[in-house]
């Protein structure tokens, strides 16, 4: 068989792979709360801080969907005309064209002109969310946090680039499969060391001061059998009011994290609530499960690049000979772009059930749905979320169930409870 047939075969499997994992480990037997119960817990949320979220949502919707719209027309464009090769060209064009520096250098210039051309986007949304007075880091603040960002991009770009064509040029028939094997091996590393070498570089990490709290919090781990070292309070206050709060890495790394914002302003019962909803997602290995999935679906991307991209009109569009050369890579930049946009809706319902399930979680280990819904009326006011969402938005990115479905929930606990 040739490496096309073996590419078809894997292509194959790797679907068959992710949508197997998908079924198997997605909690999907969770439908939301009736419609009637989101509508009564509406009803009891005040007015006027609803109207506030809702005017706040409206005020960040155009420059979000702007960013998206002109993203989208920048990767077609430099992906699917010869302009995306020739910025690349150019890129190498100091170095003799050598391919590492094609390959690099050019990679990195395409992403970095889809970034510029959207960072108006992200300063209007900035304005907004200084106007509403949730961003506290100032625009000196948010420059430096952009100029990490980017770093930190780039360090990572340019090695999954360079060892991207290496792989190319050491194998120019099999890339494909030795690629798709280095895309779900990146994908398992950064998940490993995102929350060690990444996120302290926009965040100082302490662990929670001994006191009650903290002792009441490692309790409630060890009774639900999760082994936690230590919860970790991040100084999310230097850019934000909101709260938060995560659970990230793998095995060793593995970290459960709040904002210090959320100890400043909820009380104990509710940073109770919420850690119970991050020991959830430690209990069901949601990071493992969504790590497996990604590196899945990375593997699969890479084959099907290589499929996709050999195709005669999409080269011809591009301008170049072979998808393997550095300057095709703007076209596949555009077909991640687009796949990442198809594909964004149905990675916000796998969230969203999986959310759905960390919150039945914490209403049973602690018992106490009435703190859980007083979280979830705080967290709704100062995070300014919309509480009951656009149904089209909602459905396209919301990556947790709505504040009036999770309130709705907890009351079908409490009724149940109470049996
Ligand atoms: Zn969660």
């Amino acid at each position: 068989m040739s490496p096309r047939g073996w590419a078809v075969l894997s292509l194959v499997a790797l679907t068959v792979a992710l949508v197997v994992t998908a079924v198997l480990l997605i909690p999907w037997h969770r439908p939301p709360a009736p419609r009637a119960d989101q509508l009564a817990a509406l009803g009891d949320l005040p007015a006027e801080q609803v109207a506030r979220s809702r005017e706040f949502r409206s005020a960040l919707r155009p420059a979000g969907w702007a960013a998206i719209a002109l993203g989208l027309l920048v990767a077609l464009a430099l992906g699917l005309t010869p302009l995306g090769s020739r910025l690349v060209e150019l890129a190498g064009r100091p170095f003799g064209g050598h391919w590492a520096a094609q390959a690099v250098l050019g990679g990195l210039a395409v992403v970095l002109v889809a970034d510029l051309v959207t960072l108006p986007f992200a300063a209007w949304r900035q304005s907004v969310l200084t106007r509403y007075g949730l961003s506290t880091n100032g625009w000196s603040g948010w420059a430096a946090d952009l100029l990490k960002s980017y770093a930190v991009s780039a360090v990572i770009g340019a090695l999954a680039l360079l060892g991207f064509y290496t792989v190319i040029r050491l194998s120019p028939r099999w890339w494909w499969a030795f690629g798709a094997a280095g895309a779900a091996t990146l994908v398992v590393l950064l998940s490993f060391v995102l929350p060690v070498l990444v996120e302290p570089v926009f965040n100082r990490f302490t662990p929670m001061e001994q006191g009650p709290l903290r002792a009441q919090l490692m309790q409630l781990a060890a009774r639900d059998g999760v082994p936690v070292r230590d919860v970790l309070v991040a100084d999310a206050s230097r850019r934000t009011r909101a709260v938060n709060a995560y659970v990230s890495g793998l095995g060793p790394t593995r970290r459960v994290v709040v904002y210090d914002t959320l100890l400043r302003e909820a009380t104990p019962a509710e940073v109770t609530a919420v850690v119970a909803h991050e020991l959830g997602h430690a209990k069901d290995r949601d990071v493992p499960v969504g790590t497996l999935t990604g590196a899945l679906g990375a593997a699969a991307a890479v084959v099907a690049l290589y499929l996709l991209g050999s195709s005669g009109p999409l080269l011809r569009l591009a301008g170049v000979d072979s998808v393997a050369q550095p300057r095709a890579f703007p076209m596949l930049l555009a077909l991640v772009t687009v796949a990442g946009l198809v594909s964004a809706p149905v990675q916000a319902l796998m969230s969203r059930r999986v959310e759905a399930r960390a919150d039945a979680h914490a209403l049973a280990l602690t018992g106490d749905p009435a703190a859980f819904e007083a979280m979830q009326r705080r967290l709704a006011g100062i995070n300014l979320a919309d509480p009951d969402p656009p149904r089209w938005e909602y459905l396209y990115s919301a990556t947790h169930p709505s504040t009036v479905e999770r309130i709705a929930a907890a009351r079908a606990h409490a009724r149940e409870a109470g049996r």
